[in-house]
C-alpha cells in the first residue's frame, strides 16, 4: 500500500462517506477540512472559525462550520472532545493512542507527547471490544493556572499581615 499523506486519506474517506450518504460534495467541505488540518492539533469552532478567516478560500458561518465538524466526526475524520466547557475537534490523521491534560480552572486542553500516551496506552486491550482510538483525559491545574494561584496566595498572605 502507497503511504499517503495523512490529509489525503481524510480526503478519500469525506468522498466515501457523502458518496453513501447522497450528500453533495460540496468544496466548502473539502475546504474545511484543509484549514483544519492547518490546525496544528486541537481546536474549538472559535478557533477554526479563525483560521478559516485567515486562510480559508471560502468564508462559511460558525453554525456551518459546527454541523461540518459533526459530519466529520459522524465520518470518522475527527475526534471529538467534550471535555472542556467547548466541544473541541482533533483531525484523525493517526490511530497512535492519545493523552490529553485538562485544566480544571481554566478549561483548556492540550495533547502530551505520543510517547507518554502509548506507554500508558499501548498494551491495554479490553476482552470482545475492538478498540479504534486510545484516548486518555488526565485532569488537574495548568502551569499558568499554577503560576496564578501562587500570585494569588501571595497577594492574600501580603494582605493578611
Ligand atoms: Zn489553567
Amino acid at each position: 500500500m502507497k503511504k499517503q499523506e495523512p490529509l489525503a486519506s481524510l480526503r478519500d474517506r469525506l468522498t466515501q462517506y457523502m458518496k453513501e450518504k447522497s450528500m453533495r460534495k460540496t468544496p466548502e467541505r473539502y475546504e474545511i477540512l484543509r484549514v483544519a488540518g492547518l490546525a496544528n492539533g486541537i481546536f474549538n469552532i472559535d478557533e477554526l472559525m479563525l483560521l478559516m478567516q485567515k486562510h480559508g478560500k471560502f468564508q462559511v458561518s460558525r453554525s456551518t462550520l459546527f454541523n461540518t465538524m459533526e459530519l466529520f466526526f459522524n465520518a470518522g475524520l475527527v475526534n471529538r472532545h467534550l471535555v472542556a466547557t467547548a466541544a473541541h475537534y482533533e483531525l484523525r490523521t493517526d490511530r497512535n493512542p492519545k493523552a490529553y491534560v485538562i485544566c480544571r480552572q481554566c478549561n483548556t486542553i492540550t495533547r502530551v507527547s505520543t510517547s507518554t500516551a502509548k506507554l500508558a496506552l499501548q498494551n491495554l486491550i479490553v476482552r470482545y471490544f475492538n478498540i479504534e482510538d486510545k484516548i486518555l483525559y488526565m485532569y488537574g491545574v495548568c502551569r499558568n493556572c499554577q503560576a496564578k494561584n501562587r500570585e494569588e496566595a501571595k497577594k492574600n498572605k501580603i494582605s493578611r499581615n
